[in-house]
């Protein structure tokens, strides 16, 4: 099952910031992670995901292919980010689930899925990551694209899912849902106005959606809530939690811990290729 909880996502290893983060890099990454933080998108509630935080954003990093900024991991609770809650990946391995980072905090647990957006389509610059049960709830009805359910969050299959997703929706950006990894939903494109701007704009949509069904809805007294999941549906520990990192001087070793199912064993040779 894509939700069992509790197991690695996937490795990496921490060294100290080598440089700060440009400011020019950084504050659009962080007034849009305010953004995504007031609308509900970014956050950290008891009553979801086991009380972990969620949703998290990056760019990729000006002259570095698939080098990018990301926000740290568990930080969605925090109301402000500041500059010690973005960390640089500098190099991630899609066969191995390793990420090579910069920071003083560990990098999100969902660096991997934005690696696979990034690695997918050169021309994509910003991804944000949100959960919206309105939005992920109405997905059908809004058209959007969506990385099914029984493919495991995280994985190599994800991988491949992302890029043949991103290959055969040309649009850009491009919202899209995991039906895998609850209420999760993705914006990527090319800048950072557009892609928020799109994002808030399947929000606003989803509502209109919502409210019209409501509406609709017959018998009167029916209260179930037409966002395409039972409500009393378990929810699962959110993206993000803590690493189980073990300090080491100056380099960082650890694992990031996220709901999602084991990826599988590495594949063929054949078939860990670069897509
Ligand atoms: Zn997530």
């Amino acid at each position: 099952m894509a939700q069992d909880e509790g197991v690695i996502g996937f490795s990496y290893a921490l060294k100290a910031p080598s440089a700060p983060i440009a400011d020019a890099l950084a504050q659009p990454l962080l007034a849009w992670r305010a953004v995504l933080r007031r609308l509900g998108l970014i956050g950290q509630r008891p009553d979801r995901y086991g009380g972990f935080g969620y949703g998290n954003l990056s760019r990729r990093a000006a002259g570095g292919e698939e080098t990018f900024i990301i926000t740290a991991s568990q930080t969605g609770g925090a109301a402000q980010a500041g500059m010690d809650d973005l960390v640089r990946i500098d190099r991630c391995d899609l066969n191995r689930f390793h990420a090579d980072a910069e920071g003083v905090k560990p990098p999100s647990s969902e660096s991997l899925t934005h690696a696979m957006v990034y690695h997918a389509d050169a021309d994509i610059h910003w991804v944000l990551h949100g959960h919206s049960p309105d939005i992920w709830g109405q997905a059908p009805g809004l058209g959007l694209p969506t990385i099914a359910a029984d493919v495991e969050y995280g994985s190599w299959r994800m991988a491949k899912a992302v890029a043949a997703l991103l290959s055969s929706n040309a649009t850009r950006p491009l919202v899209f849902a995991t039906l895998g990894h609850r209420d999760g939903v993705f914006a990527c494109g090319e800048g950072a106005e557009h892609t928020g701007g799109t994002l808030i704009q399947c929000l606003g949509r989803s509502l209109v959606l919502a409210s019209t069904r409501s509406r609709n809805a017959t018998p009167p007294t029916d209260e179930r809530v037409d966002v395409g999941m039972p409500a009393d549906a378990p929810r699962r520990a959110a993206e993000d939690q803590d690493a189980t990192g073990k300090a080491m001087p100056q380099t960082t070793q650890g694992v990031v811990r996220d709901e999602v199912a084991p990826h599988p064993l590495p594949l063929p040779a054949s078939e860990t290729g670069e897509p």
